[in-house]
């Protein structure tokens, strides 16, 4: 493995700090290195695999597309981008879909429907744009600005104008920036790389509310949160409060490079022909993918599942908030949780992985719970144990 990491570091940009592992293969919700040393994952390759790793219907699928047709760009129609914007519409309560490769672009294609929207509403193009604080929704100039993590941003400006950054959870921090060129509010109903911070109802309804009575477009960023995570296919459905855009990836595509911004009709109507547009985004090789995670997730019942099983991995990390003192708290939804310690977790994480548990962190404080939305309770069992013996041992 050393052979391989020694050459990777020669040849690749060192954009990241990577564990020390070469990671070969996975089986449900197992990765494998190149040694053959096993790993639990609870990472889920950034909550990208719910359905885990091989499953064999989701890899027929794709292997039968790849003999068929892979791209053909969005000039023709294909009938698997249709079938999987078709499942998107009626999982999400939106009307339109446009495909994207990442999330970033998914981002960046709900920011620019927005200032279209504002527009051809108002014949001028000088919007504003509201997120919020701790925010995170990609790397790109575009989402950068909105992104609401300083470090993130500081060393790229200037970025695009007209972002200003709010209080997560705390309405009047919204309300105060609001102005007429106000355009649109966009913030991710649990936010994840910001640290697992679940929107409260009050202010997912406040939002909307603000948004309608200001003619703002409320956009959900449910790129990590989304398909199932919490729960409910979109985070948002818990609270009966629906989005004018919504922007979707990671586990839309289980594994695949696909993400989407999807909208009302009365919003997408901003786009015309030559607006917006991809190379790659949206092709048959992805789609094909998207629209059997979406049988997945039914015939699997996938949702059921994750809320038979959130109470129990609660439950049990909520024991080691007890147990150990540095542990501050738990928080998060569904299976999306995150333990904030009152220290750095970055050692924590190579040293559970030497015992075979992969986590992650979301930000320097917590660490990050996001499995494949498959764990079965003794998952749960044999991750608390190694996490356990971690910790007593620092
Ligand atoms: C990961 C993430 C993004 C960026 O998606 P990429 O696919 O990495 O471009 C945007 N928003 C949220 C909430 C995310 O978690």
């Amino acid at each position: 493995m050393n052979q391989y990491i020694e050459e990777a570091e020669k040849v690749l940009m060192h954009t990241y700090n990577r564990y020390q592992i070469v990671l070969d293969h996975g089986e449900g919700v197992y990765l494998y290195d190149t040694s053959g040393k096993k790993y639990l994952d609870f990472a889920a390759g950034i909550a990208v695999f719910a359905l885990g790793y091989s499953n064999k219907e989701y890899n027929d699928a794709l292997k039968a597309q790849i003999d068929k047709l892979l791209h053909t760009s969005n000039y023709y129609y294909n009938v698997p981008t249709t079938l999987a914007a078709k499942k998107l519409v009626k999982a999400s309560g939106m009307d339109r879909v446009f495909f994207t490769s990442s999330g970033t672009e998914a981002i960046e294609g709900a920011v620019k429907l927005a200032r279209k929207y504002y527009y051809k509403k108002h014949g001028v193009s000088d919007s504003q744009i509201i997120s919020m604080n701790h925010s995170f929704h990609g790397r790109s100039m575009g989402a950068l600005s909105i992104t609401g993590t300083k470090k993130y941003r500081e060393a790229f400006e200037p970025l695009i104008g007209g972002v200003l950054f709010a209080e997560f959870n705390n309405l009047e921090s919204v309300k105060e920036l609001i102005n007429e060129t106000t355009s649109a509010i966009i913030m991710e109903p649990v936010q994840g790389e910001g640290g697992l911070y679940p929107a409260t109802k009050e202010f997912m309804e406040g939002v909307r509310k603000l948004c309608d009575d200001n003619h703002i477009l409320l956009i959900f960023d449910e790129i990590q949160c989304g398909m199932g995570r919490t729960g409910e296919m979109f985070a948002y459905q818990k609270f009966k409060v629906q989005p004018d855009i919504l922007t979707s990836a990671k586990a839309l595509g289980c594994g695949v490079p696909v993400g989407a911004f999807a909208a009302t009709e009365k919003v997408a109507a901003a786009f015309e022909p030559g607006d917006h547009g991809t190379t790659y985004g949206g092709n048959p090789f992805v789609t094909a993918a998207v629209s059997k995670v979406f049988d997945l997730f039914e015939s699997e019942k996938i949702l059921e599942h994750v809320n038979e099983i959130t109470p129990y991995l609660i439950e049990k990390l909520e024991v080691l908030v007890k147990k150990y003192d540095f542990i501050v708290e738990r928080r998060g939804a569904g299976l999306m949780q995150g333990l904030e310690f009152n220290k750095p977790v970055k050692d924590i994480v190579p040293k559970v992985m030497e015992s075979g548990l992969i986590l992650i962190a979301a930000g320097t404080h917590v660490l990050r719970f996001v499995p494949p939305l498959v764990i079965q309770k003794e998952h749960v069992d044999e991750m608390i144990a190694i996490l356990d013996q971690t910790l007593s041992g620092i």
